[in-house]
């Protein structure tokens, strides 16, 4: 079996390969248990799609293609959220928005327990161990930490941008010492209640306070 991480480097250079759900030659995106991230080549290109539903463990990990992604959307099994082209997309679900929140805080946390020696020195070898699409954050060299975190951060997380939020979110509980053990899960769905009052605010239906809507998952 080939390894995944070459295999993502692949999906990076644009390369592409054979969809994991349907054996095309053709597929240009890349799918695992968090999300499905759209390659240039793709005609979603640099969309990324959360999944809507629990994992259960048998969720594949691989190129996908474009026909695969449309039958996932059609079946309300995945949701785009987030281009890399033109940032967080509009009307985006609030199911969609806490699954999101979610995978980024879940990310931080998975940066945020990287080990690292005296110097604050990262091993390549520990990113090997992370999800492919983490990887990118590390390289071929001992990286600092703080460097890694800063790079995760991002400069353009907004109010409007889920998965951004959430690793915030995560950074902000590290910031205090209270990471460990936290279930986002509830954390995320005040975000996306605050969310959908803001998107209400900007768009002239304003409820009086105590009147909000409830938002549906
Ligand atoms: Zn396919």
């Amino acid at each position: 079996m080939s390894n995944p991480n070459d295999e993502y480097d692949r999906f990076l250079s644009g390369l592409g390969g054979d969809c994991v759900l349907c054996g095309s030659k053709k597929a240009f995106a890349w799918l695992d248990k968090d999300e499905i991230d759209a390659g240039y080549e793709s005609r979603h290109e640099t969309t990324h799609f959360i999944w809507l539903g629990e994992d259960t463990g048998d969720r594949p990990q691989g190129f996908v293609c474009d026909a695969c992604i449309d039958r996932l959307v059609l079946d309300e099994r995945i949701e785009a959220y987030y281009s890399d082209l033109n940032g967080p997309l509009a009307d985006i679900s609030n199911k969609a928005a806490l699954k999101a929140h979610e995978l980024g805080a879940q990310r931080m946390r998975a940066l945020l327990a990287l080990p690292f020696d005296a110097s604050g020195l990262v091993s390549p070898e520990a990113f090997a161990a992370l999800p492919p699409a983490l990887r990118c954050y590390g390289g071929n060299e001992p990286a600092p930490i703080w460097n890694i975190i800063l790079d995760f951060v991002g400069y353009t997380a907004s109010r409007d941008d889920p998965e951004g939020s959430g690793r915030q979110h995560a950074l902000a509980r590290a910031a205090i010492g209270m990471l460990r053990g936290v279930e986002f899960t509830e954390a995320a769905k005040t975000w996306v209640s605050e969310r959908s009052k803001q998107l209400r605010s900007r768009n002239g239906t304003q409820t009086p306070p105590g009147d909000e809507p409830e938002p549906e998952w």
